[in-house]
């Protein structure tokens, strides 16, 4: 059985011995089930037997605050910590960059914490997104229990023959400021290539100030290996 089965049967089985469950979604989800499907995919989460779904970027505002903060006191750039494949090749090739990371959590393990927080250490926490690689992030993180991609979670769907296009609009349970959603796009540098070949000449080619997101995936995360759209026939 793949890992994403596996996971889904065990969140299965918390969410049947009566333990809460709380979703974290990532931004590009309207990549993955279109624009107009938001309220659509709360209610799906909700008949999965989630009580609370909160899209990730709801911790934004608190991260861009500890990011300016951190830029404004710092003699070097700061790079991001939001992709596990860079903050891997980060303490792998370029140790000696490790410093210029943040030292608070990435985006999903802060909202991951902030749902414990709360609503009790207890609550299962499920973070659905485009990438596989955020699963070795969460082994580390105890805020984390689980990662489905957006495939998984699909399939899931699949699994319990629930259609979108057969659900009634919910709102998420935390609204998060709109300009939240789009700040997360706001990508530098993105592919592995291309970011090693910055790191190389890192800080030496960015100026004091400035905050730099790396993304491994060439695209960015709409790119990412668990991204929905290619190749499964989904109604927009
Ligand atoms: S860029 Fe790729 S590896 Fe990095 S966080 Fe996004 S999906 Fe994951």
């Amino acid at each position: 059985m793949q890992n994403g089965m596996l996971y889904i049967e065990k969140i299965k089985r918390e969410i049947k011995e009566n333990k809460e469950a709380a979703v974290s979604i990532a931004p590009s989800y309207p990549a993955a089930f279109g624009q107009n499907k938001a309220g659509r995919l709360v209610s799906a989460l909700k008949k999965l037997g989630f009580s609370r779904v909160e899209e990730t970027v709801y911790i934004l505002p608190k991260i861009i605050k500890l990011r300016s903060e951190l830029v404004k006191h710092s003699e070097i750039p700061i790079l991001g910590n939001s992709c596990p494949r860079i903050v891997k090749m980060i303490h792998e090739e370029f140790p000696h960059l490790v410093s210029c990371l943040p030292s608070f959590h990435s985006p999903m393990v802060a909202h991951c914490s902030s749902l414990k927080q709360r609503f009790g250490k207890d609550i299962i926490t499920v973070f659905i997104g485009p990438c596989i690689e955020k699963r070795a992030e969460a082994e580390e993180a105890e805020s984390v229990d689980y990662v489905l991609t957006f495939k998984e979670f699909y399939k899931w769907l699949q699994m319990e023959k629930i259609d979108l296009e057969n659900l009634e609009s919910r709102p998420f349970d935390a609204e998060p400021p709109e300009w939240a959603r789009f700040s997360v796009f706001l990508m530098e540098i993105h592919g592995i290539k291309e970011s090693k070949a910055f790191l190389e000449g890192f800080p030496q080619n960015s100026r004091k100030g400035k905050f730099i997101e790396l993304l491994g995936c060439k695209g960015g995360c709409l790119n990412g290996p668990g991204m929905l759209g290619r190749g499964v026939n989904i109604k927009r």
